[in-house]
């Protein structure tokens, strides 16, 4: 008489094999598959987002998690040369909202006994809405992240096939080889709408209170290297398992100069669409850079084209005059 022996090592080798999701435009690797599925579904979302905004998308990209990069078999996905952009992420989206605030918690209680600390951490973690932030808190960024692979990989393709610490400093960008503000308006023009809104609100709210003085010229604001470049900020983000993680404290100067410049360069998105009623005008721009040419170039090839007038300074007057009346939310805040 036979017996069948269950053979528990079969499961181990189960788990070995990262868990993958297809999207239109490349695959996703995560150690659990409902993971891999989220990241393909917020992928998708933003390549629809970035084809309305640019040009559809041709090659590739690779989304995965660095825990799934560490699962045997995910090094050779990762290898894989199928993909013009790769970007590391969270397999527990939380884990940067739960570390935030346990910085904040361990900021506010320093010099406490960590028993006392650590009971705070507890409670402020215990305190949080459940299925909210806590497990949003993370992922609410990767659609602007992909924004950015996105911008880089369709209009310099092989720039992201450069060493790593070229690519910093290649051409002395933030990003890549656009303009900074162009390299950050496709990522800001892929966020979600609750974030989108955000910063909508925050713009009205800058133009109307103290931080207006913070506000850039549009000259300016089209050539300016990105804020946190002036300073050590980006000397100071330390990639872990290859995500950079970077906690903002809002009253830093420089936080604060990038939240204008993100304010603004949303506003500048939505002022360049209402105007030219091209809902790809960005896409138009970042084609106009791959040649060579810088916004003031674009304006005068097209100001004819869409009524606009052809230089800088008589824009910003243009721009200035949409700009967003006060929030009812922040003139009683006022
Ligand atoms: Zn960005």
């Amino acid at each position: 008489m036979k017996c069948l022996i269950l053979i528990p090592a079969l499961l181990s080798v189960a788990v070995s094999e990262p868990q993958t999701a297809e999207f239109s435009a490349g695959q996703t690797m995560a150690v659990s598959k409902e993971r891999a599925d989220q990241l393909a579904e917020i992928s998708r979302t933003t390549i629809l987002a970035f084809e309305k905004k640019f040009k559809p998308v041709t090659k590739k990209g690779l989304v995965y998690t660095t825990d799934a990069a560490k699962v045997e078999g995910g090094q050779s996905i990762l290898a894989s040369k199928d993909f013009a952009w790769k970007l590391p992420w969270f397999e527990d989206a939380s884990k940067i909202f739960r570390s935030a605030v346990e910085e904040q918690v361990r900021k506010q209680l320093q010099g406490q006994p960590e028993s006392v600390i650590q009971s705070a951490i507890d409670k402020a973690l215990a305190s949080q809405p459940k299925g909210s932030a806590v497990s949003k808190g993370g992922d609410i960024a990767l659609g602007h992240e992909i924004g950015h692979m996105l911008l880089i990989s369709t209009y310099w393709p092989g720039h992201l096939d450069r060493p790593a610490d070229q690519e910093r400093s290649g051409g002395g960008h933030y990003g890549g080889p656009a303009s900074d503000w162009l390299d950050e308006a496709a990522a800001i023009a892929m966020e979600g709408d609750a974030l989108t809104e955000s910063r909508r609100k925050q713009f009205a709210k800058i133009v109307h209170g103290p931080d207006k003085t913070l506000v850039w010229s549009l000259a300016e604001l089209v050539t300016m290297k990105h804020p946190a470049l002036s300073t050590k900020m980006m000397e100071d983000v330390k990639p872990k398992d290859g995500v950079a993680v970077k906690r903002l404290d809002s009253n830093d100067p420089t936080v604060k100069r990038q939240g204008v410049f993100y304010a603004q360069i949303r506003n500048l998105i939505d002022f360049l669409e209402t105007k030219t009623k091209n809902p790809k005008v960005l896409g138009e721009i970042a084609e106009n850079e791959a040649a060579g040419k810088g916004f003031e170039d674009w304006l005068k090839a097209n100001a004819a084209k869409y009524t606009l007038p052809a230089n800088l300074s008589a824009l910003e007057k243009e721009w200035k005059v949409a700009w967003p009346a006060p929030s009812t939310e922040s003139a009683t805040k006022a």
